[in-house]
């Protein structure tokens, strides 16, 4: 499962582990009951007894199902317990599932992404081997809407002059003559026997890079809180909305309950 990200980017699920069914199952290892199902169950509820209706309610009272089983008479399903265990924040049952990712990114994108310090990464080492000569170049829409303002002072441009579309292309044009430059310096240090970790210090945060990054489903949750709000930069935002999605085919439940309560 590999999607295209920016000009030259990916982002790519390599494995994941664990479940919903995984998480509930390890939730009540106290109690040794593992998981007992999705959908209401066969048993009576236990709040009213399979009755279905709410215990007590007023003859006036609009919805008078009840809570627990929401009128199905049915004792409710695991839904129930995953629901609880995401809207009280316990962490470690989502701690049980997990997922590794490889994703080619700008080395600006790097810089954002390795401060989150529960993830595992292992990068691709220009120590060893060049790093992908690809360079990022923003669309010019990137640059324009980038620079209008938005009240967050992170993304906006230097005292809030909006690019046009000639400066845009004339600044586009400048940073591809820098990129060809520090790819012409990295090349000739190489030739010229200079230290392949030394070569490299001509290269821009714009150089694409590559790494796998692993971690379990409650940090990927922390992460995508932080990197999916409005106020994370737009190019690791676009990496942590497919990631997001990518994670929503393996852990649908939990991804669904990410979406209606937040991390
Ligand atoms: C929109 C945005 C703007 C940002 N701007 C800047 C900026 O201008 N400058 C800058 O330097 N950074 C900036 N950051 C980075 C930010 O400060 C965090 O370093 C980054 O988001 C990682 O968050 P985290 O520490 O919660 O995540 P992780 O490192 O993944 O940690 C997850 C959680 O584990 C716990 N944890 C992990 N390690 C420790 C530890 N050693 N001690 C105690 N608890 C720990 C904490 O509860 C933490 O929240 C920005 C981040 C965002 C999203």
């Amino acid at each position: 499962m590999r999607t295209e990200i920016l000009d030259h980017g990916y982002i790519e699920l390599l494995e994941s582990w664990g479940s919903d069914e995984f998480i509930v199952e390890t939730a009540r290892t106290s109690t040794a009951k593992g998981f007992l199902g999705w959908g209401p169950t066969e048993k009576d509820c236990n709040l009213c007894q399979g009755s279905g209706s709410f215990m007590g309610a007023a003859p006036d009272r609009e919805d008078p199902k009840c809570s627990a089983c929401k009128g199905t008479g049915k004792q409710p399903g695991d839904e129930k317990l995953l629901h609880f265990l995401r809207q009280q924040r316990h962490s470690t049952p989502f701690e049980f599932a997990g997922a590794a990712f490889e994703i080619q990114a700008p080395l600006a994108v790097f810089r954002e992404w390795h401060r989150h310090r529960t993830q595992s990464y292992a990068e691709v080492s220009a120590r060893y081997v060049p790093l992908p000569d690809v360079h990022y170049l923003p669309t010019t829409d990137r640059i324009i809407e980038g620079s209008k303002p938005t009240g967050n002072r992170q993304a906006s441009s230097v005292g809030g002059v909006q690019c046009a579309l000639e400066d845009a292309l004339a600044w586009l044009a400048e940073l591809a003559d820098l990129y060809e430059h520090s790819e012409r310096v990295y090349q000739s240090g190489l030739r010229r026997g200079v230290p392949k970790e030394l070569a490299r210090l001509s290269m821009t945060v714009g150089r694409y890079s590559k790494m796998r990054a692993t971690t379990d489903l409650h940090n990927w949750l922390h992460f995508l809180g932080l990197r999916t709000a409005p106020g994370a930069m737009y190019e690791i935002r676009a990496y942590a909305h497919e990631l997001q999605k990518m994670l929503a085919a393996r852990f649908p439940r939990t991804m669904a309950l990410y979406e209606e309560l937040g991390r």
